[in-house]
């Protein structure tokens, strides 16, 4: 180890900082935040810094005096020799000293930080590569979400009461493991404060209540696993077991915790592997067991995602649920697919339908889907293609309106199929294109012409 982490007091205690500029100014705005009377030295000091009514600007060459009474020191001039200066007469009076990027000078460093206040992440390569640890923080970033400031917040809060109630210290250390990790966590990180005390008082009351299950119904995207939520990744990490199905990509599953137990539970067209009344019944046996169950959904769960049954069953049992959602089919396939749902010269609104319905019809409401500027979006709708054109078409909308067919958007096997809704029929039974697939039906197809972006490897 080559330097001492520590985080320092600094409140209501004088800092100065040398130089005027905008690294002076960043280096200030951390001092201020934790609470440092600042005291700024230059002959000239940018207007916001000198205008801050906590800062004291003095406007001036830097000159030993100013280091009276000055707990640490940042130098952050771009000379060198003021640099020196100041990193001399500081250590020579054993004030802490810092010059910005040139660590022979300095008898401490700044890390990176991660600031989830109270909980705070510092991070250092001691000067080795500042930029490997800005990328480490970004990492960290997305795993410990903004929110942590305010569990962090609420575990303080109850530690004495947790003090005094859990007296011995390896039993005090499980109950906050369980409380941080489990169902309490979940509701203080979704603001629902008030049950998360409820639930923390109950286990307090009981210190050996065991740990409950519950659920959380996540979104996983369209595909490509750039496109997944904070909470989602947070929530594939942390969960025992995950209960998958065909549309999850399987770059994604590898994303769960590695020692998560996985069940597969099917569902190809017609060859349903688990009934959807036996996956209800499944979620809410692992939850009662005890589990943190991630039910992983293709797209968004709440829509045409059967998100709503899964749900409905956990809530009749009373089981702790949390719903994620994802990026839909429709908004990351279009997108990809460099087609915008809505586009003011072509369509002002836009359907999601389903193609595929209970009875293997497709029942749906033709003439509100063959209205002129609006774009039509169609789940599951590959088997009934013909029957969608041959529909549309009798409703009012002209053959000429250009359609597309996306196959598995977003990743890298993503192919565009596009025609009317006279030529597509055939084209797709000539091009076979592979599930999943969707159908988008308007005028804002074309724009793809202009639009495409994506370019997938393999196709
Ligand atoms: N809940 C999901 C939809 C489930 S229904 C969501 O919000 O996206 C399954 C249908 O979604 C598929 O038949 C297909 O029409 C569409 N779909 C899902 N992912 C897709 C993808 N990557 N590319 C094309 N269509 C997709």
């Amino acid at each position: 180890m080559d330097f001492l982490p520590i985080f320092a007091d600094v409140k209501n205690r004088l800092c100065l900082v040398v130089g005027g500029g905008e690294v002076a100014k960043r280096k200030a705005g951390v001092l201020l935040e934790a609470g440092a009377k600042v005291r700024v030295v230059a002959p000239d000091i940018a207007a916001e810094l000198r205008n801050d009514v906590r800062v004291m600007p003095i406007l001036a060459r830097f000159e030993a005096v100013h280091l009276d009474d000055v707990m640490l020191v940042i130098a952050a001039t771009n000379d060198r020799q003021v640099n020196q200066q100041v990193s001399e007469l500081a250590r020579a009076r054993h004030i802490l000293v810092n010059v910005v990027d040139d660590p022979e000078l300095c008898s401490f460093i700044m890390p990176a930080i991660l600031d989830r206040s109270p909980l705070m992440v510092a991070f250092s390569s001691g000067g080795a590569s500042p930029v490997l640890t800005r990328m480490m923080r970004g990492k960290l970033e997305t795993v410990i979400p903004q929110n942590y400031s305010r569990l962090a917040a609420f575990a303080e809060r109850f530690r004495e009461a947790v003090k005094i109630k859990v007296t011995n210290p390896a039993k005090r250390r499980i109950f906050w493991e369980n409380a941080l990790e489990g169902v309490v966590a979940e509701k203080v990180l979704t603001g629902d404060e008030p049950s998360a005390e409820a639930m923390l008082q109950k286990m307090l009351e009981n210190e050996d209540n065991i740990q409950r299950g519950e659920v959380y119904l996540v979104g996983a995207g369209p595909g490509d696993p750039d496109l997944l939520t904070f909470r989602a990744l947070r929530l594939m990490q942390k969960a025992d077991v995950v209960v998958y199905d065909n549309l999850v990509a399987k770059a994604i599953v590898d994303m769960t915790r590695r020692d998560a137990e996985r069940i597969f539970v099917g569902k190809k067209r017609a060859d349903h592997t688990l009934r959807q009344e036996e996956i209800n019944e499944l979620l809410v046996r692992l939850a009662k067991e005890g589990k943190r169950v991630l039910r992983l959904k293709g797209g968004d769960p709440f829509i045409f995602g059967r998100g709503g049954e899964e749900i409905e069953t956990l809530a009749a049992e009373n089981i702790p649920f949390q719903v994620v959602p994802g990026i839909t089919a429709a908004s990351g396939v279009a997108s990809y697919a460099g087609i915008p749902l809505t586009h003011r010269d072509y369509a002002q609104s836009c359907l999601f339908v389903t193609g595929h319905l209970k009875d293997g019809t497709m029942n749906l409401d033709w003439d509100a889907l063959a209205r002129p500027k609006q774009t039509v979006v169609v789940y599951m709708g590959l088997h009934g293609l013909e029957t969608l054109c041959v529909e549309l078409v009798k409703h009012g909308m002209p053959d000429s309106t250009p359609i597309a067919i996306v196959q598995q958007g977003t990743t890298q096997n993503q192919r565009v199929i596009t025609g009317t809704l006279a030529t597509l029929p055939a084209i797709a039974e000539r091009e076979q294109p592979q599930a999943p697939t969707l159908i988008i039906v308007g005028g804002v197809v074309e724009l793809r012409e202009k639009l495409a972006w994506f370019h997938p490897q393999n196709t």
